[in-house]
């Protein structure tokens, strides 16, 4: 799927994403979920591609038996997160739907209240991140989550503050800075963001924590924070955890995660890779699980690259529709 513009973070630039539909059928019904695999995590189109056929081979009988689906794809399997996600969203779609329900209640969650969906800015001249911002509160988005990683970084969101006051800005180092730089970076934008994702590298928790500890500002943990277990520790380090289906495996690993987050003291985020919304639709379904939601991933595709429609950004409205709301457009 080719992207709307080029997608540039602190780690590279992306101009297209790579997506493998996943439909599982049962008693007629067909559900819907596909991976968007992240290199950042050692997985390719090709590595799903391989690895699906050996999951697929242990699914059990019933689509209702997710935790069994998942016991099973762990013992085949290692890791290959966006594979099983793609397998985890398919079986939760299927079931929903089996049973005539949006996902959300399936799930027994309560939506009478989810958060509004951040849209993200990327690293470009500062101009042009100004210009982009613009355009976006423009088109009704009040949360921006803006790239970093340059020399620049300080400047960049003070002259976003000034071109969209009435903007909630959270940024995304994308693990760019050293300890010493964050720490300074935070304290300088106190005041004009929410809070700072992943400052340093996930390989430096120690960093982290002093980042954490010296920050007027949250610090939201991403790339340190893949898997169910990590939490514990993720809990020691930063403020915020942004989960993602891709990372963790899928939404039964992610309302794990969650849970564990909670009752660790963490705040809850859900983020996403650059996506499709047949997987988009499954984290918007999640919305009343979160404090935070930045779940754009498929608006940064280009006009009819996407081959799903899914539920409307940045309101999270899982309501109204049946099994994750990911329709074949
Ligand atoms: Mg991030």
């Amino acid at each position: 799927m080719a992207l709307a513009e080029p997608f540039e973070i602190a780690r590279g630039v992306q101009t297209e994403s790579e997506t493998v539909i996943v439909e599982l059928t049962h008693e007629g019904m067909t559900g819907v979920g596909a991976a968007a695999p992240s290199a950042h995590y050692g997985e390719t189109t090709a590595t799903v591609e391989a690895v699906l056929p050996r999951l697929f081979e242990v699914l059990p009988e019933d689509p209702h038996e997710i935790d069994a689906a998942h016991t099973a794809m762990d013992r085949v399997v290692n890791d290959n997160p966006a594979a099983k996600a793609a397998v985890d969203i398919a079986m939760h779609d299927l079931v929903a739907k089996l049973h005539n329900l949006p996902l959300y209640r399936y799930l027994g969650l309560d939506a009478t209240e989810t958060p509004t969906s951040s849209f993200t800015v990327g690293l470009a001249e500062t101009g042009e991140m100004a210009r982009k911002a613009e355009a976006a509160v423009e088109a009704g988005y009040e949360i921006l989550k803006v790239k970093l990683g340059t020399d620049r970084d300080v400047e960049i969101i003070e002259t976003l503050a000034e071109t969209v006051p009435d903007a909630r800005l959270r940024v995304d180092a994308n693990e760019a800075w050293t300890p010493k730089e964050a720490i300074r970076t935070c304290r300088a934008l106190d005041g004009l963001v929410e809070f700072v994702e992943q400052p340093v590298p996930a390989e430096h928790p120690t960093g982290m924590a002093r980042v954490t500890e010296q920050s007027p500002l949250p610090i939201a943990a991403d790339e340190s924070l893949v898997a169910p277990a990590d939490v514990p520790a993720v809990a020691e380090i930063a403020d915020v955890a942004n989960v993602k289906l891709m990372k963790c495996g899928g939404i039964r690993p992610a309302i794990a995660t969650f849970h564990a987050a909670r009752a660790h003291g963490l705040e809850t985020m859900l983020g996403c890779m650059i996506e499709s919304n047949a997987s988009i639709a499954a984290g918007v379904q999640l919305a009343p699980l979160l404090d935070y939601a930045d779940l754009d991933g498929s608006l940064l595709l280009a006009d009819g690259a996407d081959p799903f429609d899914g539920p409307p950004v940045p309101a999270l409205d899982p309501t109204g529709v049946v099994g994750t709301g990911a329709r074949r457009n």
